[in-house]
């Protein structure tokens, strides 16, 4: 074990190149204390991106927080967007399965009490 070594661009600490390359020249504890905003030629890469597109969202409204998960990831094995990718899909899913069902419900409210309104509402 004789990885090679350099020092923490912030505070001069000794680390690991593999460290500095991943954390853009800073060691853990001062990479944690740098702002966390993705340079601005950071995209989601094109496969998360179509899939984020295929369920009907904008991939730029994700682009803070698909860069939060790839900064969290530790390990090089990791896909660090497809948990993030794979949680809109669920919701998504979710959210398909459910809404027949509320807007069934919803209606049948109304069926049953007409002349509810929203201020009627207030009184309850
Ligand atoms: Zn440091």
């Amino acid at each position: 074990m004789n990885e090679p070594k350099t020092r923490c661009k912030q505070c001069n600490r000794s680390i690991l190149q593999r460290t500095a390359d991943k954390r853009e020249g800073f060691c853990a504890i001062c990479h944690c204390r740098q702002p966390n905003i993705p340079p601005d030629d950071f995209e989601i890469p094109a496969p998360h991106a179509e899939r984020i597109k295929a369920i009907g969202l904008d991939p730029t409204n994700y682009v803070q927080k698909a860069w939060d998960e790839k900064s969290q990831s530790f390990s090089d094995s990791d896909d660090p967007f497809e948990k993030l990718v794979s949680n809109l899909e669920d919701r998504a899913a979710r959210y398909l399965k459910w809404l027949p069902e509320v807007r069934e419900f919803a209606n049948a409210c109304g069926r049953k009490n007409p002349n509810i309104t929203p201020e009627s509402c207030d009184k309850i």
